[in-house]
């Protein structure tokens, strides 16, 4: 996506309905006021108001979109506590120090529930999102890294390498080019749409900085296997030595997991396990944007990243990449944790599952698509348009369901599977059973149309998707 860039040629202003300005001289309006400049003169706040509300009315309706991992809906409490802290920013730790305590209770509660051995030695920060997190977590595994190099790093021939699944989200892609850090990356193999542990572990020497496992994948919504890419590393390190330690970007999994899947193993339990991070504002129920990182221990967060500063009063340590940052966010955080508390959680998510798995069996019952995940692990359905199916593909559902409100992403794989493209449903809390019959029921009127066009129709693949991995 191309950074913002000014207007191209002439633009007209803003269009002002009469009664907003003629008639409303009260209103302050001179004239129309440009899209691209600043406006000359003040105007009105309730003129201000709505030519703003007026612009944002077409954006689209959150409570359709299939395509984000999002938070599209909180209750009112929620919202009001949002509202009484949208003041509040998060580094100003001394100015705020209930926020900052409640920021320090989520880190708590998630070094709990993530089974930190010792949850008091744990360390950890809220974030705007996973991305920050993530590149927070990275960072820390470079340092460690270099710090364990310091004989022959900075030089040459020790160039920083992290391993991956070719699936990542874009954020560790980011990671790697803003910090220089090598990606190096399993691909796809037949059926097998995320890492591979022993092709992870052939990937590593002793430039790898870590490993990157993902709870669940964007691509697909299936988890990685930790516990086993864990094992391969143990067996690595047995021949050779090399000590390599494993974050886990749990952006959506990380809140999942362990209200859903109790047993399965792949957080601290887990000693090779250094880092994780989730997204506050995924599954952790959370309007955009926060996310979190956590450490297992102190070891595993080299102690010159984090920056003490006294300069707002107090001496608070933090690592972040921004410095302000609104504190709202983590106040939503802890509402959500104290008022559903475990019992809650895992009835939200639940409910996110039993959806997701029954919309998979009804599309596989359409007799038209192969389903490549049935939201058992996200409750996110991969699916894509069964052998048979010549006249039209995913895109064309994609631009097709568009019209009616919903937006479900259409994309292609990476390597080695760029032959195959696939539509992606992400069921969250608001998407309800009576929505999941609405969606149903569109895609069942649209077949017998897809079926009857001579080819697939969708030219503009780009345009005609979104895809928000
Ligand atoms: C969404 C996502 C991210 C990025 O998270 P943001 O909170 O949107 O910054 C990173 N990793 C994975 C696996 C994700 O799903």
């Amino acid at each position: 996506m191309p950074l913002s860039q000014g207007p191209k040629g002439h633009e007209r202003p803003l269009s002002v309905n009469p009664f907003l300005g003629a008639a409303n001289p009260v209103g302050g309006m001179t004239g129309a006021p440009p899209k691209h400049r600043l406006p000359e003169h003040p105007m009105a706040p309730s003129t201000a108001y709505q030519l703003v509300h007026d612009e944002l009315m077409l954006d689209g309706n959150a409570r359709l979109n299939l395509a984000t991992f999002v938070t599209t809906w909180m209750e009112p409490e929620a919202g009001a506590l949002m509202m009484e802290c949208r003041d509040k920013n998060m580094i100003d730790k001394d100015e705020y120090p209930r926020t900052a305590e409640l920021e320090r209770r989520c880190v708590a509660m998630l070094a709990d529930l993530w089974h930190a051995p010792d949850p008091s030695a744990a360390v950890g920060c809220s974030t705007t999102g996973s991305s920050e997190a993530c590149m927070l977590a990275g960072m820390a595994l470079k340092r460690r890294w270099a710090l364990r190099n310091a004989d022959r790093y900075p030089s040459r021939d020790a160039r920083p390498n992290l391993v991956m699944g070719i699936n990542v989200q874009v954020c560790w892609e980011k990671f790697c080019n803003f910090w220089e850090v090598e990606a190096r990356q399993v691909p796809m193999e037949g059926e097998r749409f995320h890492l591979d542990p022993q092709a992870a572990a052939e990937l590593c020497d002793e430039n790898t900085i870590g490993v990157v496992g993902i709870l669940g994948s964007t691509f697909d919504g299936s988890y990685e296997p930790i516990a086993e890419l864990c094992a391969a590393l143990d067996a690595l390190q047995e021949r050779t030595g090399l000590d390599i330690p494993v974050h886990v970007d749990g952006a959506s999994g990380a809140m999942i997991a362990p209200f859903l899947d109790e047993d399965l193993v792949w957080d601290f339990r887990l000693p090779r396990v250094a880092s994780i991070n989730t997204s506050g504002h995924k599954y952790g129920l959370v309007y955009p944007g926060v996310g979190w990182a956590l450490w297992r221990s102190s070891e595993a967060l080299p102690e010159e990243l984090v920056f003490r500063v006294n300069y707002l009063g107090g001496d608070m340590p933090t690592f972040a990449l921004n410095f302000s940052r609104p504190g709202a966010q983590v106040a939503a955080q802890y509402y959500t944790f104290l008022r559903l508390g475990r019992r809650g959680f895992k009835a939200v998510q639940q409910a996110s599952r039993d959806v997701a798995q029954s919309l998979a069996g009804r599309i596989e019952a359409m007799g038209d698509f192969r389903l490549l995940t049935r939201g058992d692990q996200l409750p996110v359905l991969a699916f894509t348009t069964a052998d048979g199916v010549t006249s039209y593909d995913v895109f064309d559902v994609a631009r097709r369901m568009r019209e009616n409100g919903w937006l479900v992403p259409a994309y292609t794989f990476p390597a080695n599977r760029q032959d195959l493209s696939v539509l992606r449903l992400v069921c969250r809390n608001g998407f309800s059973e009576d929505l999941a019959d609405l969606f149903e029921a569109d895609l069942t009127r649209l077949l017998p149309q897809l079926r009857a066009q001579p080819r697939p129709l969708t030219e503009d693949r780009a345009t005609a998707t979104a895809f928000h991995h």
